[in-house]
C-alpha cells in the first residue's frame, strides 16, 4: 500500500504573516502598545514562554516589560502589582505567566486582572462575552488554531471538530472559537469512552492533552486535518500529543515543534493591539 504524507500546516509561515500585518497596524498608531509580563521565579519553561513572546513585541514595535517576583512572593504581592498595572495609564496589556508556584491561587489573580487587559483572555468576563458571542480577548491558543486553519484556506463552516481535551485554557474555548464559526464540536477528554472511534470521526482534530503520542494513526480519519497542541518534555525534545504515523493518515497537520505554539506567541501580540486600540480609542 501506498502513503502520502500530510500536508504540513507551518506555524512559523503563519506567525511571520501576522507579524508583518501587526508592525504596520504598530506603525499607524501614535503611541508604543505597552504590554506587561508577571512572572513568578524562574520555572524553565516559563522564562522560555515569557522571553519568545517579549521577543515578537520587539519584532512588532510592542513595548514590552516582564515583572519578575521572587519565587515566594505571598499572594496579597502579587495581587497589589496586578492592581497597579490595572491602573497605570500607559500599560494596555498584562499577562500573568501560568503555571504558578504551589502557594498561590491563580483563580483569583486572573480575576483580578482588569478585562480590558486580559491579553490571555482567561478573565470570567472574557469567557462569558466568548461564549455570548461579545467582543472578548479570546484565549490565544484556540485563536491560533483558527489562524492556521484560514492561512491555509481549510475550511471550518459545517466541518466536525473534535478537541481532545477540556481545560479553561485550550479546550473549552476552541470549542466556543469553532462553534462560533458554525462547526459542529465534540469535545473528549479523559472520561470519553472509546476515544479513538470519537476521534475517527472528527474532519477536524485538536489535540490539547498533554501526553506524548496519544493521538496514533489507527484513530485518524484519512484526509482529517490534525492540529497538535499538547507539549511534552521527552529529554531533550518536545513532543506533540500526535504520533509520528499520523502524517501518513491525515491530510494535513501542524508540526511539532514549529506549530500551534509559534501561532499562540503571535495571538499574544495580536490581542496585545486590539486592547490597545480598544482602550485608547
Ligand atoms: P490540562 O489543563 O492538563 O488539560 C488536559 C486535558 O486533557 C483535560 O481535559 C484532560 O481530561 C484531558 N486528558 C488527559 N488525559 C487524557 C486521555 N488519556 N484521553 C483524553 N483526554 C485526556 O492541560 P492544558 O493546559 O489544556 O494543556 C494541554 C497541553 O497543551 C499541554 O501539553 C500543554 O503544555 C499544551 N499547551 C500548548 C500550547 C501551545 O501553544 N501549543 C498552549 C497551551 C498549552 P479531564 O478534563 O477529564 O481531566
Amino acid at each position: 500500500m501506498t502513503t502520502s504524507r500530510a500536508e504540513t500546516l507551518s506555524g512559523r509561515a503563519v506567525a511571520d504573516g501576522v507579524a508583518e500585518r501587526l508592525k504596520a497596524r504598530v506603525a499607524e498608531l501614535p503611541y508604543v502598545p505597552r504590554l506587561v509580563f508577571v512572572r513568578v521565579g524562574e520555572d524553565p519553561a516559563s522564562v522560555f514562554y515569557v522571553r519568545s513572546k517579549q521577543r515578537f513585541a520587539k519584532r512588532i514595535g510592542v513595548d514590552a516589560e516582564t515583572l519578575v517576583l521572587p519565587d515566594d512572593v505571598d499572594q496579597a504581592e502579587l495581587m497589589a502589582t496586578i492592581a497597579a498595572l490595572n491602573a497605570d495609564p500607559d500599560t494596555d496589556a498584562v499577562l500573568v505567566q501560568l503555571p504558578l508556584p504551589g502557594h498561590l491561587d491563580s483563580a483569583p489573580v486572573l480575576e483580578a486582572i482588569d478585562p480590558a487587559k486580559d491579553v490571555d483572555g482567561f478573565h470570567p468576563l472574557n469567557v462569558g462575552r466568548l461564549w455570548s458571542g461579545g467582543a472578548a480577548l479570546a484565549p490565544c491558543t484556540p485563536v491560533g488554531l483558527l489562524a492556521i486553519l484560514d492561512h491555509h484556506g481549510l475550511e471550518v463552516h459545517g466541518r466536525h471538530v473534535v478537541i481532545v481535551g477540556r481545560s479553561h485554557m485550550v479546550g473549552k474555548p476552541a470549542a466556543a472559537l469553532f462553534l462560533a464559526r458554525h462547526a459542529t464540536v465534540t469535545l473528549a477528554h479523559s472520561r470519553t469512552r472509546d476515544l479513538a472511534g470519537v476521534v475517527r470521526t472528527g474532519d477536524i482534530v485538536v489535540a490539547a492533552v498533554g501526553r506524548a503520542g496519544l493521538i496514533t494513526a489507527d484513530m485518524v480519519k484519512p484526509g482529517a486535518v490534525v492540529l497538535d497542541v499538547g507539549m511534552t518534555r521527552v529529554g531533550d525534545r518536545i513532543v506533540g500529543d500526535v504520533a509520528e504515523d499520523v502524517w501518513d493518515v491525515a491530510g494535513h497537520m501542524t508540526p511539532m515543534p514549529g506549530g500551534t505554539g509559534l501561532v499562540t506567541v503571535a495571538m499574544v501580540l495580536q490581542n496585545t493591539l486590539t486592547a490597545a486600540e480598544r482602550r485608547r480609542g
